[in-house]
């Protein structure tokens, strides 16, 4: 008998390691960060001999931060271009800025025409010939009660606090707000939007974004933080950031240091490929991590970035290794000049389809549709709920099989236990 149980079992044992066979196969041909170590290396030196910087520069966040690539000549030094492509790239910025931290130029393969990095930061074309009209799908300008915030929800909002990045996703929803130059909110609109606060007892929640907030400086950043934190009804503050992807130089000690006098404090980020984590993001990560700060990932769907199955679930691992928790994974909108990265909700509903019962549920993100015209996040789900009778359900399992399952009124807790 005992016997039996244990032949079952290793027959059960089998049956899974089929189910992760191509899983594994597959993330061998997935470019990685942390595996391409000495390629990034090269890379940096080749990118700080065009600069004419030092090892010391390139530690330093705001020596990152002024040398953004962000001109055709300073890039094409850097990457092949062809002279199509430098025409291109130039007829694209007059439209949508463009400019590339130094740190994430390095993670672009020069010799990859999809390099997802490049997809991500190179202006393409295709931004020009796009027939969607709309650069503001969520009526974030219809959500602005006061200041420089969007408040969609009853209990939480976002302040803005400038539209400055280390570098301008090519998927940018907010674009609009990128214009051609730096500017952070002035202290007089964000003090309108934190009286704001400090009137609307209910908010608990308030989400310090951008732009990306951590492209201002530590002093001004306290002054906004410490000014929330004082408010007794805010609970904790969450700064959204991409730095810790495109310019991971930014978690500097100082600012860790800044950030433990204000707990609870939380950050989402936004890795969106496994080649995005590198040796220098995951030590900005445990950095602040090991300061008391969650950090959760907020990917967004992008059509030949991460649209995939083994590249998301892949993805969610590295992030797990740098002890960021996959939060978000958000559709793509349609926002004028980057619907070439839209995907279908189909390729999101079979990631999330992978995702549960294949690996850990800490690497399993909400996948959400951002309703038009600012009307909330929404999640979906693959169906797992089939059908309902009188007394059970019918569910299916992560490995699509199907069962029956009670399903009972809650009896009144006061009349049972007395
Ligand atoms: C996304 C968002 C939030 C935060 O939503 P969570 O689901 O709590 O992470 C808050 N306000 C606005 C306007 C948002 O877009």
């Amino acid at each position: 008998m005992e016997n039996n149980k244990r032949q079952i079992s290793l027959k059960r044992a089998e049956e899974l390691k089929g189910r992760i066979e191509d899983y594994l196969e597959a993330k061998k041909t997935i470019p990685k960060g942390l595996e391409n170590q000495e390629a990034l290396l090269e890379r940096k030196n080749k990118i700080l001999s065009v600069l004419g910087g030092t090892e010391e520069d390139w530690n330093n966040y705001k020596w990152q931060l002024s040398n953004r690539i962000g001109d055709v000549d300073t890039l094409s030094k850097i990457l092949d271009l062809t002279d199509k492509e430098i025409k291109r790239i130039e007829e694209v910025g007059k439209q949508f800025r463009w400019a590339v931290s130094p740190y994430y130029l390095s993670l672009i393969d020069p010799k990859e025409k999809l390099d997802p990095v490049k997809l991500m930061s190179i202006p393409e074309f295709i931004e020009l010939q796009d027939n969607v009209d709309d650069l503001d799908p969520m009526g974030e300008e219809f959500t602005n009660p006061a200041g420089s915030i969007t408040r969609r929800y009853p209990d939480r909002l976002i302040i803005n606090v400038t539209n400055e990045c280390a570098m301008y996703c090519r998927h940018c929803q907010r674009r609009r707000n990128i214009g051609q130059c730096d500017e952070a909110k002035s202290k007089d609109v964000i003090q309108e939007s934190i009286d704001y606060i400090k009137e609307n007892e209910e908010i608990r929640d308030v989400l310090i974004t951008g732009g990306d907030p951590l492209t201002l400086n530590d002093d001004y950043l306290e002054w906004v933080i410490s000014q929330l934190r004082a408010i007794p009804h805010v609970d904790y503050i969450r700064l959204g950031s991409r730095t810790l992807v495109t310019m991971p130089q930014r978690i500097t000690d100082e600012f860790c240091n800044m950030i433990k006098k204000y707990h609870p404090i939380f950050i989402n980020t936004h890795f969106n490929h496994p080649m995005e984590i590198t040796e220098e993001t995951k030590a900005a990560c445990e950095k602040l991590a090991n300061s008391g700060v969650p950090l959760g990932n907020q990917a967004v769907l992008l059509n030949g970035i991460n649209n995939d199955k083994f590249v998301m679930r892949c993805l969610n691992h590295e992030l797990l290794k740098c002890r960021v928790r996959p939060y978000y994974i958000f559709h793509a909108k349609h926002v004028k000049g980057t619907t070439h990265f839209n995907t279908s909700i189909d390729d999101g509903i079979e990631i999330m389809e992978y995702l549960r019962g294949y690996t850990s549920g800490l690497a399993v993100p909400t996948y959400i549709v951002n309703a038009p015209k600012g009307k909330g996040k929404t999640p979906i789900l693959p169906q797992y709920l089939i059908s309902r009778g009188k007394d059970f359900v019918m569910i299916r399992t992560w490995e699509g099989e199907i069962v029956k399952y009670e399903n009972h009124p809650s009896v009144d807790i006061k009349e049972v236990i007395k």
